[in-house]
């Protein structure tokens, strides 16, 4: 940091105040965790100087021996970790995961039937008008995943984002009354559309998904079961989620992050089986330009980090956290959809306090805990204000939290929430009505929160 500060003491100011409200605050995101030196050191180095276009051992760049080793043993360590048949590591993000597998599925199940239909195999060879009609066939593929408000994360087909523009995207959305995904509903809707790609996974759904149940769905639909598995990736390599619940046993493509409940560095990367392998490590040039070497690096220390008994403890216990952390808001009174939780995270309905998501995320961090607002099903607020609050344990639990911190995270969330009603606002000439930004907070309450 001194040589980042004799360069820019701002940048290096904002670093110490992130370790700073990262210490003071309860990490309560999600999507969130502290990962480990060794990720962090191994991020942070030489290797960020480093070009190499391609895939391991195949690039577009000389001097690639040391990144060649460094990619390929992420890859092995991936494959060890989740029992894959293929890893791709490149992905900077889960955004860009999702688009590679989007381009690879597309590339193996459309676009190379449509060349050897014209009798060309290479697309580069292609006239323009050629090269045309193959873009209106891949721009009519269907593609099925759960609802933005449902839990669905915006790369799974939402309005805003660019695969709601590749693919023809149709949602399935959780059982109105249960909160629950219904597979049969979802496997009448997947055999009305026959997507060519059934997505699972999610952002904010707080149960487990039976993957074999999804993937005989996708088989009798024929289309390619896809598993977006970046929140809960950590719950996978450390053996909560097996047989059924175990993404990598079913889905012919499986994307990650590697930075949330895997605690690796930010970043992301593509699982599939043999027949899209060739596809997803053309995700430089379809998506991607130069990988990270430096991210990779890390990748591969997460990879093997997550891969031993100490890991497969932690994951169970972020399992028992959130559990507790849920029953714990239940015995509080608050609003749980679902009753529960099966993973790392739950959700709460803030409604009945008289508040929406983001006057109650405001007011917690108030109190030292960061947590996000979120929609939930049916959500009436919108993805701005929401009703709901999304809480996860993950980075509480690699803070070595357990089952006791559990209910007084609870009684403090119960106590701001009761304690916090939304800003009168006044105008001349105008009824009173309640802001849906503002907000005011006993401060005796305050107080007592900030202090436990
Ligand atoms: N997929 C899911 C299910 C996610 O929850 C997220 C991020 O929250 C992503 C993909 C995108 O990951 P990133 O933010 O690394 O692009």
């Amino acid at each position: 940091l001194t040589e980042t500060a004799k360069v820019s003491p701002t940048i290096a100011k904002s670093i110490v105040q992130e370790l700073v409200d990262q210490r003071r605050h309860l990490k309560l995101i999600a999507s969130e965790n502290y990962c480990s030196l060794s990720t962090q050191l191994t991020m942070g180095n030489l290797l960020t100087d480093k070009y190499a276009e391609g895939y391991v051992f195949s690039r577009f760049y000389a001097g690639c021996d040391n990144v060649d080793a460094i990619e390929a043993e992420a890859c092995e360590q991936a494959k060890k970790l989740f029992g894959v048949e293929h890893a791709y590591v490149q992905p900077h993000s889960g955004a860009d995961a999702n688009m590679v597998a989007y381009w690879a599925i597309l590339s193996a199940r459309v676009v190379t039937p449509a060349l050897a239909e014209m009798g060309e195999t290479n697309p580069a060879k292609l006239s323009v008008e050629d090269w045309n009609k193959v873009r209106a066939i891949t721009g009519q593929q269907k593609l099925l995943g759960l609802d933005y408000y449902s839990g669905g994360h915006l790369t799974h087909g939402y309005r805003h984002n660019l695969s709601a523009q590749m693919f023809e995207a149709h949602a399935y959305q959780v059982d109105k009354a249960t909160g629950l995904l219904d597979y049969d509903a979802i496997e009448k809707q997947a055999l009305e559309l026959k997507p060519l790609i059934l997505l699972a996974g999610y952002s904010a759904y707080p149960r487990k998904i039976n993957f074999r149940r999804m993937r005989e769905i996708a088989d009798k639909a024929g289309s390619v079961f896809m598993v977006d598995m970046a929140h809960f990736a950590g719950l996978v390599a450390g053996k909560v989620f097996t047989g059924d619940f175990d993404p990598c046993a079913h889905a012919h493509v499986v994307t990650t992050t590697t930075h949330k409940t895997l605690r690796g560095p930010r970043g992301g990367a593509v699982f599939c089986v043999k027949e899209f392998a060739e596809y997803v490590d053309k995700g430089c040039p379809m998506v991607l330009g130069g990988p990270l070497p430096h991210v990779m690096a890390a990748k591969a220390i997460a990879f093997t980090e997550a891969n031993t008994p100490a890991f497969q403890t932690y994951a169970q216990n972020i399992a028992k956290n959130a559990a507790a952390l849920a029953e714990a808001c239940i015995a509080e009174g608050l609003m749980v959809p679902t009753q529960g939780t099966d993973n790392h995270l739950l959700l709460i309905d803030v409604r009945s306090f008289g508040l929406n998501g983001r006057q109650a995320e405001s007011a917690l961090r108030r109190a030292g805990f960061t947590l996000n607002r979120n929609s939930l099903p049916f959500d009436p607020n919108g993805p701005w204000y929401t009703s709901g609050l999304r809480i996860g344990a993950p980075a509480i639990t690699t803070l070595g939290m357990g089952t006791e911190e559990m209910k007084e995270i609870a009684a403090v969330i119960k106590l701001m929430l009761a304690s916090t009603k939304p800003e009168i606002i006044k105008k001349e000439g105008e009824p009173e009505a309640l802001s849906k930004a503002k907000f005011v907070i006993e401060p005796a309450a305050e107080k007592e929160a900030r202090a436990r």
